[in-house]
């Protein structure tokens, strides 16, 4: 067995504990398995092990992914997870099955308008800053329920919940409390407005938090891939260095 493919298994292992432990369904939370800034073939490799489902925050070396394995790979499912220029919704409306980074209407506008016609609605998820001010990403909590609502209206885009990017806290109690406020604008929003059925939160350090709230999805990189190495292209051959 590869490293690659402990790690992921060892993933699944804390998402089948996370879950047990909080009293949910083994399947209750998906995993989107983080692999910006490396290449095609650690997704091949995790595909191989059984993961159909993959996070990109890099337009440029997503797009060339999905390219080099839409022959040999045929069934993954992308989610574009990192900031989306207005000017670049285009490409992502075309290649991309879920966006977990929705924070704007007018963004929202050009994905619904741009979504081609043979392919299904485009799944997102409103991104919500949730505890950060200084984060740039990210709707408000307060300004949240409008836009949601507004994105349900489009025709081309299917709304199925949030996501958000706490800030980072140590600790299982501390990582927690922004996931709790997570779920509960969720049931806020749900109660009046668009059904919210995901919640796509928790990352390697905080999955088990997450799930604990409610997480439907988690987006795990470093845990399976191992650390990134910042400052360099994607598909340098450093990139395919594993942390543990
Ligand atoms: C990079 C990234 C992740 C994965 O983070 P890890 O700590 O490596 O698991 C998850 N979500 C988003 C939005 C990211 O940008």
């Amino acid at each position: 067995m590869t490293a690659l493919t402990a790690n992921w298994q060892a993933t699944k292992a804390r998402i089948a504990a996370a879950s047990a432990a909080a009293g949910r369904p083994a399947g209750a939370a998906r995993l989107i398995a983080v692999s910006k800034t490396f290449g095609a073939d650690r997704v091949a490799e995790t595909a191989a092990a059984g993961q159909r489902a993959f996070g990109e925050n890099y337009l440029q070396e997503a797009i060339a992914k999905i390219e080099a394995l839409r022959q040999s790979v045929p069934d993954l499912i992308w989610h574009f997870i990192g900031p989306i220029q207005s000017n670049k919704t285009r490409p992502v409306a075309e290649h991309f099955d879920w966006v977990h980074s929705l924070d704007r209407l007018k963004v929202a506008e050009r994905l619904s308008a741009q979504r081609p016609d043979g392919l299904p609605p485009l799944n997102v998820l409103l991104q919500v800053n949730i505890d950060d001010e200084n984060s740039k990403s990210g709707v408000s909590p307060a300004e949240a329920p409008a836009l949601a609502r507004a994105i349900a209206q489009l025709p081309r885009l299917a709304l199925q919940g949030l996501m958000t990017i706490p800030r980072p806290a140590v600790g299982f109690e501390a990582q927690r409390a922004a996931f709790a406020a997570l779920r509960r604008l969720r049931d806020q929003i749900a109660a009046t407005g668009p059904a919210l059925s995901e919640l796509s939160m928790g990352m390697s350090s905080d999955l088990e938090a997450a799930i604990a709230e409610g997480a439907t999805i988690v987006r795990v990189g470093t845990a399976i891939f191992g650390a990134r190495q910042r400052n360099e292209p994607p598909g340098s051959p450093s990139n395919g260095r594993f942390a543990g």
